[in-house]
Protein backbone atom coordinates (compact mmCIF):
# COMPACT_ATOMS: atom_id res chain seq x y z
CA UNK A 1 0.00 0.00 0.00
CA UNK A 2 1.27 3.18 -0.93
CA UNK A 3 2.24 5.70 1.71
CA UNK A 4 3.40 8.88 0.05
CA UNK A 5 0.66 11.43 -1.38
CA UNK A 6 0.69 11.37 -4.84
CA UNK A 7 0.22 14.78 -7.36
CA UNK A 8 -2.80 15.33 -8.49
CA UNK A 9 -3.56 17.04 -11.87
CA UNK A 10 -4.05 20.64 -9.94
CA UNK A 11 -0.23 20.04 -8.37
CA UNK A 12 -1.42 19.51 -4.83
CA UNK A 13 -0.10 16.74 -2.55
CA UNK A 14 -2.68 14.19 -2.80
CA UNK A 15 -3.05 12.14 0.75
CA UNK A 16 -5.94 9.29 2.00
CA UNK A 17 -6.97 8.71 5.15
CA UNK A 18 -5.89 5.56 7.53
CA UNK A 19 -8.47 3.84 8.33
CA UNK A 20 -8.31 -0.10 9.80
CA UNK A 21 -4.51 -0.02 8.65
CA UNK A 22 -5.55 1.14 5.67
CA UNK A 23 -5.10 4.22 3.15
CA UNK A 24 -8.75 5.24 2.25
CA UNK A 25 -10.53 7.66 -0.08
CA UNK A 26 -13.64 9.48 1.49
CA UNK A 27 -16.98 6.66 0.81
CA UNK A 28 -18.45 9.82 -1.24
CA UNK A 29 -14.82 10.44 -2.72
CA UNK A 30 -15.13 13.97 -2.04
CA UNK A 31 -11.88 16.15 -0.84
CA UNK A 32 -11.31 19.29 0.37
CA UNK A 33 -7.74 21.32 0.27
CA UNK A 34 -5.26 22.62 2.72
CA UNK A 35 -4.19 26.24 2.44
CA UNK A 36 -0.45 27.38 3.05
CA UNK A 37 -1.44 30.50 5.64
CA UNK A 38 1.74 32.51 4.48
CA UNK A 39 1.51 32.10 0.59
CA UNK A 40 -2.48 32.04 0.98
CA UNK A 41 -2.25 28.82 -1.80
CA UNK A 42 -3.62 25.34 -1.73
CA UNK A 43 -1.11 22.86 -1.43
CA UNK A 44 -2.76 19.74 -0.25
CA UNK A 45 -5.91 18.07 -0.70
CA UNK A 46 -7.60 15.07 1.07
CA UNK A 47 -10.60 13.33 1.85
CA UNK A 48 -13.75 14.86 3.06
CA UNK A 49 -14.96 12.42 5.84
CA UNK A 50 -18.83 12.11 6.44
CA UNK A 51 -20.60 10.03 9.18
CA UNK A 52 -20.10 7.17 7.03
CA UNK A 53 -16.37 6.89 6.79
CA UNK A 54 -16.33 8.10 10.68
CA UNK A 55 -18.42 4.76 11.52
CA UNK A 56 -16.07 3.16 9.42
CA UNK A 57 -12.72 4.33 11.82
CA UNK A 58 -14.57 3.53 14.66
CA UNK A 59 -15.85 0.06 13.91
CA UNK A 60 -11.89 -0.54 12.91
CA UNK A 61 -10.76 1.12 16.22
CA UNK A 62 -13.63 -1.22 18.19
CA UNK A 63 -12.08 -4.61 16.51
CA UNK A 64 -8.55 -3.45 17.41
CA UNK A 65 -9.67 -2.54 20.93
CA UNK A 66 -11.44 -5.85 21.71
CA UNK A 67 -9.32 -7.81 19.44
CA UNK A 68 -5.49 -8.10 19.18
CA UNK A 69 -4.55 -4.69 20.60
CA UNK A 70 -6.89 -5.38 23.88
CA UNK A 71 -4.86 -8.73 24.69
CA UNK A 72 -1.33 -6.72 24.18
CA UNK A 73 0.33 -6.25 28.23
CA UNK A 74 2.42 -2.93 29.00
CA UNK A 75 5.47 -4.53 27.96
CA UNK A 76 4.54 -4.62 24.54
CA UNK A 77 3.02 -2.12 24.02
CA UNK A 78 5.97 0.09 25.58
CA UNK A 79 8.05 -1.23 22.92
CA UNK A 80 5.83 -0.60 19.96
CA UNK A 81 6.25 2.74 21.51
CA UNK A 82 9.47 3.31 22.05
CA UNK A 83 9.62 2.49 18.26
CA UNK A 84 7.45 4.91 17.19
CA UNK A 85 9.76 7.77 19.26
CA UNK A 86 12.21 6.22 17.12
CA UNK A 87 10.85 6.84 13.74
CA UNK A 88 9.53 10.41 15.55
CA UNK A 89 13.24 11.34 15.85
CA UNK A 90 14.11 10.06 12.37
CA UNK A 91 11.15 12.08 11.04
CA UNK A 92 10.72 15.25 13.29
CA UNK A 93 12.50 17.81 10.66
CA UNK A 94 10.08 16.68 7.44
CA UNK A 95 6.80 16.39 10.12
CA UNK A 96 7.79 20.24 11.19
CA UNK A 97 8.04 21.58 7.64
CA UNK A 98 4.19 19.88 6.98
CA UNK A 99 3.09 21.38 10.53
CA UNK A 100 4.47 24.77 9.49
CA UNK A 101 3.04 24.63 5.41
CA UNK A 102 -0.31 23.61 7.20
CA UNK A 103 -0.33 26.47 9.82
CA UNK A 104 1.99 28.98 8.91
CA UNK A 105 3.91 28.94 12.25
CA UNK A 106 7.35 29.50 12.86
CA UNK A 107 9.23 26.46 11.15
CA UNK A 108 11.99 26.38 14.17
CA UNK A 109 9.43 26.17 17.02
CA UNK A 110 7.51 23.73 15.24
CA UNK A 111 11.04 21.83 14.81
CA UNK A 112 11.63 22.45 18.69
CA UNK A 113 7.66 20.88 19.16
CA UNK A 114 8.50 17.74 17.05
CA UNK A 115 11.98 17.10 18.19
CA UNK A 116 10.72 17.07 22.13
CA UNK A 117 7.79 14.70 21.34
CA UNK A 118 9.15 11.42 21.40
CA UNK A 119 9.93 12.15 25.27
CA UNK A 120 6.24 12.36 25.61
CA UNK A 121 6.17 8.26 24.01
CA UNK A 122 8.72 7.52 25.99
CA UNK A 123 7.41 8.81 29.50
CA UNK A 124 4.01 6.73 29.00
CA UNK A 125 6.12 3.76 27.59
CA UNK A 126 7.55 3.79 30.97
CA UNK A 127 4.42 4.35 32.89
CA UNK A 128 2.61 1.28 30.13
CA UNK A 129 3.96 -1.56 32.36
CA UNK A 130 3.68 -0.12 35.47
CA UNK A 131 -0.05 0.18 35.56
CA UNK A 132 -0.73 -1.94 38.40
CA UNK A 133 -3.66 -1.95 40.25
CA UNK A 134 -3.70 -2.87 44.41
CA UNK A 135 -4.89 -4.93 47.00
CA UNK A 136 -7.49 -3.84 49.63
CA UNK A 137 -7.23 -5.40 52.39
CA UNK A 138 -11.03 -6.35 53.01
CA UNK A 139 -12.87 -5.82 56.55
CA UNK A 140 -14.18 -8.96 56.15
CA UNK A 141 -12.19 -12.07 56.46
CA UNK A 142 -13.63 -14.47 53.69
CA UNK A 143 -12.71 -11.59 51.03
CA UNK A 144 -9.38 -10.70 49.14
CA UNK A 145 -10.09 -7.69 47.09
CA UNK A 146 -8.10 -5.80 44.07
CA UNK A 147 -8.19 -3.22 41.74
CA UNK A 148 -7.58 -3.32 37.72
CA UNK A 149 -7.05 -0.32 35.83
CA UNK A 150 -8.30 -1.68 32.59
CA UNK A 151 -8.66 0.80 29.34
CA UNK A 152 -11.67 2.83 29.04
CA UNK A 153 -12.23 1.50 25.16
CA UNK A 154 -12.30 3.17 21.91
CA UNK A 155 -11.28 7.03 22.07
CA UNK A 156 -12.33 9.54 19.71
CA UNK A 157 -10.03 12.89 19.39
CA UNK A 158 -10.89 16.46 17.76
CA UNK A 159 -7.30 18.45 17.62
CA UNK A 160 -6.98 21.65 16.65
CA UNK A 161 -4.70 23.55 14.59
CA UNK A 162 -2.60 25.61 16.39
CA UNK A 163 -0.13 22.56 17.31
CA UNK A 164 -1.70 19.71 15.84
CA UNK A 165 0.79 17.07 16.17
CA UNK A 166 1.77 18.12 19.80
CA UNK A 167 -1.82 18.24 20.49
CA UNK A 168 -2.38 14.99 19.23
CA UNK A 169 0.71 13.42 20.74
CA UNK A 170 -0.80 14.41 24.24
CA UNK A 171 -3.66 12.72 24.03
CA UNK A 172 -2.32 9.40 21.87
CA UNK A 173 0.32 8.75 23.83
CA UNK A 174 -1.27 8.21 27.46
CA UNK A 175 -3.83 6.74 25.76
CA UNK A 176 -1.58 3.65 24.51
CA UNK A 177 0.08 3.21 27.48
CA UNK A 178 -3.51 3.08 28.80
CA UNK A 179 -4.25 0.15 25.99
CA UNK A 180 -7.26 2.33 24.01
CA UNK A 181 -7.05 2.78 20.38
CA UNK A 182 -8.26 6.14 18.90
CA UNK A 183 -9.85 7.77 15.79
CA UNK A 184 -8.51 10.87 15.40
CA UNK A 185 -10.13 14.12 13.59
CA UNK A 186 -7.59 17.01 12.90
CA UNK A 187 -8.57 20.04 12.55
CA UNK A 188 -9.98 21.48 8.85
CA UNK A 189 -7.10 23.75 8.63
CA UNK A 190 -4.35 21.40 9.21
CA UNK A 191 -5.03 17.91 8.14
CA UNK A 192 -2.13 16.22 6.67
CA UNK A 193 0.19 16.56 9.71
CA UNK A 194 -1.85 13.49 10.87
CA UNK A 195 -1.97 11.84 7.92
CA UNK A 196 2.17 11.79 7.84
CA UNK A 197 2.39 10.21 11.30
CA UNK A 198 -0.50 7.72 10.36
CA UNK A 199 2.90 5.76 8.29
CA UNK A 200 4.79 6.19 11.22
CA UNK A 201 2.38 3.95 13.65
CA UNK A 202 2.14 1.47 10.95
CA UNK A 203 5.99 1.71 10.38
CA UNK A 204 6.41 0.70 14.32
CA UNK A 205 4.20 -2.27 14.18
CA UNK A 206 0.99 -1.17 15.89
CA UNK A 207 -2.31 -3.53 14.93
CA UNK A 208 -4.75 -2.02 12.17
CA UNK A 209 -7.62 -0.03 13.72
CA UNK A 210 -5.41 0.94 17.23
CA UNK A 211 -4.85 4.49 15.35
CA UNK A 212 -6.90 5.70 12.85
CA UNK A 213 -7.31 9.60 11.21
CA UNK A 214 -10.59 10.62 9.25
CA UNK A 215 -10.19 13.99 7.95
CA UNK A 216 -13.22 15.83 7.50
CA UNK A 217 -14.61 19.65 6.17
CA UNK A 218 -17.21 20.26 8.24
CA UNK A 219 -18.36 20.10 11.89
CA UNK A 220 -20.55 17.02 11.07
CA UNK A 221 -17.44 14.91 11.02
CA UNK A 222 -16.72 15.91 14.38
CA UNK A 223 -19.93 15.58 15.90
CA UNK A 224 -20.53 12.14 14.14
CA UNK A 225 -17.37 11.05 16.27
CA UNK A 226 -18.34 12.61 19.46
CA UNK A 227 -22.04 10.60 18.95
CA UNK A 228 -20.88 7.31 17.88
CA UNK A 229 -21.90 4.80 20.66
CA UNK A 230 -18.71 2.93 20.00
CA UNK A 231 -16.51 5.91 21.19
CA UNK A 232 -15.99 5.25 25.13
CA UNK A 233 -13.80 8.69 26.13
CA UNK A 234 -13.89 12.26 24.03
CA UNK A 235 -10.77 14.28 23.81
CA UNK A 236 -11.27 17.30 22.63
CA UNK A 237 -9.16 20.84 22.05
CA UNK A 238 -10.48 23.66 20.91
CA UNK A 239 -13.08 26.47 22.20
CA UNK A 240 -15.45 26.51 25.18
CA UNK A 241 -18.50 26.82 22.79
CA UNK A 242 -18.48 23.30 20.80
CA UNK A 243 -16.52 21.96 24.07
CA UNK A 244 -19.62 22.41 25.93
CA UNK A 245 -21.45 21.11 22.87
CA UNK A 246 -19.12 18.10 22.62
CA UNK A 247 -19.45 17.24 25.84
CA UNK A 248 -23.77 17.23 26.27
CA UNK A 249 -23.10 15.06 22.65
CA UNK A 250 -20.76 12.65 24.52
CA UNK A 251 -23.09 12.27 27.79
CA UNK A 252 -25.98 11.20 25.94
CA UNK A 253 -24.13 7.81 25.07
CA UNK A 254 -22.21 8.43 28.65
CA UNK A 255 -18.99 8.58 27.12
CA UNK A 256 -16.33 9.94 29.32
CA UNK A 257 -14.86 13.65 28.35
CA UNK A 258 -11.35 15.67 28.76
CA UNK A 259 -11.90 19.44 27.26
CA UNK A 260 -9.04 21.56 27.05
CA UNK A 261 -10.51 24.86 26.15
CA UNK A 262 -8.39 28.17 26.08
CA UNK A 263 -7.77 30.75 28.37
CA UNK A 264 -7.39 34.34 29.43
CA UNK A 265 -4.30 33.85 31.00
CA UNK A 266 -2.90 36.98 33.49
CA UNK A 267 0.96 37.10 33.94
CA UNK A 268 1.31 39.00 37.43
CA UNK A 269 3.92 41.10 38.04
CA UNK A 270 4.89 42.82 41.23
CA UNK A 271 7.18 45.86 41.93
CA UNK A 272 10.10 43.55 42.94
CA UNK A 273 10.59 41.18 39.83
CA UNK A 274 13.26 41.63 37.74
CA UNK A 275 11.85 43.35 34.55
CA UNK A 276 14.36 42.53 31.70
CA UNK A 277 13.17 39.09 32.27
CA UNK A 278 9.57 39.58 32.54
CA UNK A 279 9.68 41.81 29.56
CA UNK A 280 11.20 38.76 27.48
CA UNK A 281 8.68 36.33 29.36
CA UNK A 282 5.42 38.63 28.38
CA UNK A 283 6.67 38.68 24.49
CA UNK A 284 7.23 35.20 24.87
CA UNK A 285 3.68 34.45 26.32
CA UNK A 286 1.40 36.56 23.89
CA UNK A 287 3.57 36.99 20.72
CA UNK A 288 5.55 33.43 20.44
CA UNK A 289 3.32 30.92 17.57
CA UNK A 290 1.89 34.45 16.95
CA UNK A 291 -0.48 34.44 20.02
CA UNK A 292 -2.26 31.48 18.61
CA UNK A 293 -1.79 29.25 21.99
CA UNK A 294 -4.07 27.83 24.52
CA UNK A 295 -2.12 29.18 27.50
CA UNK A 296 -0.91 32.99 25.65
CA UNK A 297 -0.49 35.07 28.79
CA UNK A 298 -3.17 37.42 26.80
CA UNK A 299 -3.03 39.51 30.25
CA UNK A 300 -0.61 41.30 31.75
CA UNK A 301 -1.29 42.65 35.06
CA UNK A 302 1.24 44.70 36.69
CA UNK A 303 1.74 47.07 39.77
CA UNK A 304 1.05 50.46 38.94
CA UNK A 305 4.60 51.64 40.12
CA UNK A 306 6.30 49.12 37.27
CA UNK A 307 3.81 49.80 34.74
CA UNK A 308 5.73 52.48 32.85
CA UNK A 309 8.97 51.00 33.22
CA UNK A 310 8.07 47.37 32.03
CA UNK A 311 5.58 49.08 29.33
CA UNK A 312 8.60 51.01 27.59
CA UNK A 313 10.53 47.50 27.28
CA UNK A 314 7.73 45.60 26.28
CA UNK A 315 7.06 48.13 23.30
CA UNK A 316 10.95 48.34 22.66
CA UNK A 317 10.85 44.81 22.34
CA UNK A 318 7.70 44.45 20.60
CA UNK A 319 8.72 46.94 18.18
CA UNK A 320 11.97 44.82 17.17
CA UNK A 321 9.71 41.86 16.34
CA UNK A 322 10.27 40.05 13.00
CA UNK A 323 7.31 39.23 10.73
CA UNK A 324 7.66 37.35 8.00
CA UNK A 325 7.99 33.78 6.61
CA UNK A 326 7.76 31.24 8.65
CA UNK A 327 10.49 28.90 7.21
CA UNK A 328 13.30 31.69 7.74
CA UNK A 329 15.47 31.20 10.17
CA UNK A 330 15.13 35.22 11.24
CA UNK A 331 11.72 35.33 11.32
CA UNK A 332 10.16 35.66 14.67
CA UNK A 333 6.11 35.83 14.20
CA UNK A 334 4.47 33.98 11.09
CA UNK A 335 1.29 34.83 9.95
CA UNK A 336 -2.42 33.95 11.95
CA UNK A 337 -3.42 30.47 10.69
CA UNK A 338 -6.30 31.28 8.41
CA UNK A 339 -8.49 33.98 7.20
CA UNK A 340 -11.28 33.80 10.17
CA UNK A 341 -8.78 33.94 13.01
CA UNK A 342 -7.28 37.04 11.18
CA UNK A 343 -11.45 38.45 11.11
CA UNK A 344 -11.41 37.78 14.94
CA UNK A 345 -8.33 39.00 16.09
CA UNK A 346 -8.73 42.71 13.95
CA UNK A 347 -12.75 42.53 15.66
CA UNK A 348 -11.63 42.26 19.23
CA UNK A 349 -8.91 45.11 18.13
CA UNK A 350 -11.34 47.48 16.65
CA UNK A 351 -13.84 46.75 20.03
CA UNK A 352 -11.35 46.88 22.40
CA UNK A 353 -10.57 50.61 21.02
CA UNK A 354 -14.55 51.48 21.12
CA UNK A 355 -14.63 50.58 24.75
CA UNK A 356 -11.82 53.01 25.57
CA UNK A 357 -8.29 50.97 25.63
CA UNK A 358 -5.55 52.87 23.56
CA UNK A 359 -3.03 51.53 21.81
CA UNK A 360 0.79 51.23 22.71
CA UNK A 361 1.32 49.88 19.52
CA UNK A 362 0.22 47.30 16.67
CA UNK A 363 -3.26 47.63 16.29
CA UNK A 364 -3.09 47.07 12.26
CA UNK A 365 -2.45 44.08 9.75
CA UNK A 366 0.90 44.28 8.19
CA UNK A 367 -0.17 45.22 4.93
CA UNK A 368 3.35 45.26 3.52
CA UNK A 369 3.21 41.38 4.00
CA UNK A 370 0.06 40.69 2.29
CA UNK A 371 -2.62 38.67 3.69
CA UNK A 372 -3.13 36.99 7.46
CA UNK A 373 -0.27 38.98 9.35
CA UNK A 374 -0.72 41.09 12.04
CA UNK A 375 1.20 43.68 13.78
CA UNK A 376 1.80 42.00 17.51
CA UNK A 377 -0.44 44.18 19.75
CA UNK A 378 -0.91 45.72 22.66
CA UNK A 379 -3.64 47.36 24.67
CA UNK A 380 -3.24 49.65 27.37
CA UNK A 381 -5.68 51.22 29.93
CA UNK A 382 -7.54 47.69 29.82
CA UNK A 383 -10.32 47.18 32.73
CA UNK A 384 -11.43 43.57 34.00
CA UNK A 385 -14.92 44.56 32.44
CA UNK A 386 -13.57 44.84 29.08
CA UNK A 387 -14.35 42.29 26.04
CA UNK A 388 -10.41 42.37 25.85
CA UNK A 389 -10.08 41.30 29.32
CA UNK A 390 -12.12 38.13 29.33
CA UNK A 391 -12.46 36.61 26.05
CA UNK A 392 -9.67 34.64 24.09
CA UNK A 393 -8.09 36.43 21.11
CA UNK A 394 -6.41 33.73 19.79
CA UNK A 395 -4.00 36.15 18.33
CA UNK A 396 -0.93 38.90 19.11
CA UNK A 397 -2.41 40.80 21.47
CA UNK A 398 -1.97 41.68 24.95
CA UNK A 399 -4.17 43.43 27.01
CA UNK A 400 -2.99 45.45 29.94
CA UNK A 401 -4.13 46.07 33.77
CA UNK A 402 -3.00 48.24 36.60
CA UNK A 403 -2.90 47.10 40.12
CA UNK A 404 -1.85 48.72 43.35
CA UNK A 405 -2.07 45.68 45.91
CA UNK A 406 -1.55 42.00 45.99
CA UNK A 407 -5.47 41.08 47.10
CA UNK A 408 -6.33 42.97 43.80
CA UNK A 409 -3.79 41.38 41.80
CA UNK A 410 -5.39 38.11 42.36
CA UNK A 411 -8.59 39.49 42.21
CA UNK A 412 -7.95 40.52 38.32
CA UNK A 413 -6.81 37.44 37.58
CA UNK A 414 -9.31 35.46 39.06
CA UNK A 415 -11.95 37.66 37.45
CA UNK A 416 -12.21 35.49 34.61
CA UNK A 417 -14.51 32.78 33.35
CA UNK A 418 -11.26 31.04 32.19
CA UNK A 419 -8.31 28.72 34.64
CA UNK A 420 -5.69 27.66 31.75
CA UNK A 421 -2.14 29.63 32.91
CA UNK A 422 -0.31 32.00 34.97
CA UNK A 423 2.43 33.74 35.72
CA UNK A 424 3.82 35.28 38.46
CA UNK A 425 6.70 37.72 38.41
CA UNK A 426 8.44 38.45 42.18
CA UNK A 427 11.62 38.25 43.87
CA UNK A 428 9.78 37.22 47.05
CA UNK A 429 9.30 33.46 47.50
CA UNK A 430 6.80 34.03 50.16
CA UNK A 431 4.64 35.92 47.81
CA UNK A 432 5.15 33.64 44.99
CA UNK A 433 3.85 30.40 46.85
CA UNK A 434 1.21 32.66 48.35
CA UNK A 435 0.10 33.90 45.21
CA UNK A 436 0.61 30.66 43.03
CA UNK A 437 -1.93 29.13 45.88
CA UNK A 438 -4.93 31.73 45.53
CA UNK A 439 -4.84 31.71 41.72
CA UNK A 440 -7.27 29.87 39.83
CA UNK A 441 -5.36 28.51 37.40
CA UNK A 442 -4.54 24.80 36.22
CA UNK A 443 -0.69 25.78 35.88
CA UNK A 444 1.23 28.59 37.27
CA UNK A 445 4.28 29.64 36.43
CA UNK A 446 6.68 31.47 38.74
CA UNK A 447 9.69 33.76 37.20
CA UNK A 448 8.84 31.72 33.38
CA UNK A 449 6.40 31.22 31.36
CA UNK A 450 4.97 28.27 29.11
CA UNK A 451 7.07 25.47 30.39
CA UNK A 452 5.65 22.20 29.26
CA UNK A 453 6.74 18.57 29.79
CA UNK A 454 5.48 15.07 29.52
CA UNK A 455 5.82 14.29 33.52
CA UNK A 456 3.72 17.21 34.69
CA UNK A 457 0.49 17.61 34.63
CA UNK A 458 -1.64 20.23 32.39
CA UNK A 459 -4.65 21.46 31.84
CA UNK A 460 -7.72 24.07 33.11
CA UNK A 461 -10.39 24.58 35.56
CA UNK A 462 -13.83 26.53 35.06
CA UNK A 463 -14.38 26.97 31.09
CA UNK A 464 -10.56 26.05 30.38
CA UNK A 465 -12.02 22.46 30.65
CA UNK A 466 -11.87 19.28 32.31
CA UNK A 467 -9.32 16.48 32.76
CA UNK A 468 -5.71 16.63 32.73
CA UNK A 469 -3.18 15.93 29.90
CA UNK A 470 0.42 14.43 30.40
CA UNK A 471 1.62 13.64 33.76
CA UNK A 472 0.76 10.16 35.35
CA UNK A 473 -3.03 11.96 35.52
CA UNK A 474 -3.64 11.62 32.32
CA UNK A 475 -2.90 7.92 31.95
CA UNK A 476 -5.72 7.61 34.59
CA UNK A 477 -8.62 9.82 32.15
CA UNK A 478 -8.13 6.52 29.61
CA UNK A 479 -8.61 3.61 32.18
CA UNK A 480 -11.50 2.45 34.16
CA UNK A 481 -10.78 1.02 37.41
CA UNK A 482 -12.51 -2.37 38.24
CA UNK A 483 -12.59 -3.95 41.66
CA UNK A 484 -12.44 -7.52 41.78
CA UNK A 485 -13.97 -9.69 45.11
CA UNK A 486 -12.68 -12.85 45.69
CA UNK A 487 -14.53 -15.13 48.18
CA UNK A 488 -12.19 -17.23 50.46
CA UNK A 489 -14.38 -19.71 52.58
CA UNK A 490 -16.39 -21.30 50.19
CA UNK A 491 -19.23 -21.49 52.92
CA UNK A 492 -22.84 -21.08 52.16
CA UNK A 493 -24.06 -17.63 53.36
CA UNK A 494 -27.62 -16.20 53.67
CA UNK A 495 -29.11 -14.40 50.63
CA UNK A 496 -30.46 -11.89 52.60
CA UNK A 497 -27.30 -10.40 53.70
CA UNK A 498 -24.37 -8.78 52.19
CA UNK A 499 -20.63 -10.21 52.86
P1 LIG B 1 -13.59 25.15 17.38
O1 LIG B 1 -13.70 24.84 18.82
O2 LIG B 1 -14.58 26.08 16.78
O3 LIG B 1 -13.64 23.79 16.54
C1 LIG B 1 -12.77 22.73 16.90
C2 LIG B 1 -13.11 21.52 16.09
O4 LIG B 1 -14.37 21.00 16.49
C3 LIG B 1 -13.20 21.75 14.60
O5 LIG B 1 -12.43 20.78 13.94
C4 LIG B 1 -14.68 21.58 14.27
O6 LIG B 1 -14.88 20.99 13.00
C5 LIG B 1 -15.13 20.64 15.36
N1 LIG B 1 -16.55 20.82 15.72
C6 LIG B 1 -17.33 21.91 15.54
N2 LIG B 1 -18.58 21.68 16.02
C7 LIG B 1 -18.56 20.42 16.52
C8 LIG B 1 -19.54 19.63 17.20
N3 LIG B 1 -20.78 20.09 17.43
N4 LIG B 1 -19.19 18.39 17.61
C9 LIG B 1 -17.94 17.92 17.40
N5 LIG B 1 -16.98 18.63 16.76
C10 LIG B 1 -17.28 19.87 16.34
O7 LIG B 1 -12.12 25.66 17.13
P2 LIG B 1 -11.48 26.32 15.85
O8 LIG B 1 -12.51 26.62 14.81
O9 LIG B 1 -10.35 25.47 15.48
O10 LIG B 1 -10.95 27.68 16.47
C11 LIG B 1 -11.87 28.63 17.00
C12 LIG B 1 -11.40 29.14 18.34
O11 LIG B 1 -11.16 28.06 19.24
C13 LIG B 1 -10.08 29.88 18.32
O12 LIG B 1 -10.24 31.19 17.96
C14 LIG B 1 -9.60 29.72 19.73
O13 LIG B 1 -10.17 30.70 20.56
C15 LIG B 1 -10.11 28.37 20.13
N6 LIG B 1 -9.05 27.35 20.04
C16 LIG B 1 -8.53 26.88 21.19
C17 LIG B 1 -7.50 25.96 21.15
C18 LIG B 1 -6.87 25.43 22.40
O14 LIG B 1 -5.71 25.06 22.38
N7 LIG B 1 -7.60 25.31 23.48
C19 LIG B 1 -7.00 25.51 19.93
C20 LIG B 1 -7.59 26.00 18.76
C21 LIG B 1 -8.62 26.91 18.84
Amino acid sequence: MSTAPSPTGDGLAAYRMWIGGQWREAASGARFESTDPFTGLPWASVPDAAAEDVDQAVRAAEQAQYGAWGKTNGFERARLMHRLADLLEREAADLAATETRDNGKLLREMLGQLEYLPAWLRYFAGVADKLQGEVIPSDRPNFMVYTRHEPVGVVGAIVPWNSPLMLLMWKLAPLLAAGCTLVVKPSEHTPVSALEFARLVDEAGFPPGVFNVVTGQSADVGQALVEHPGVRHVAFTGSPGVGVKVAQSAAAHFARVTLELGGKSAQLVFPDADLEAVANGVIAGIFAATGQTCVAGSRLVVHREVHDALLSRVRARTERIVLGDPTSEDTEMGPLSNPAQFKTVSGFVERAVAEGAGILTGGCPDHGLGGLFYRPTVLTGVTPDMEVAREEIFGPVLSVLTFDTEEEAVDMANSTEYGLGAGVWTGDVRRAHRVAHSLRAGNVWVNSYRVVAPNVPFGGTGASGWGRESGIDAVREYTVTKAVWIELSGATRDPFTLG
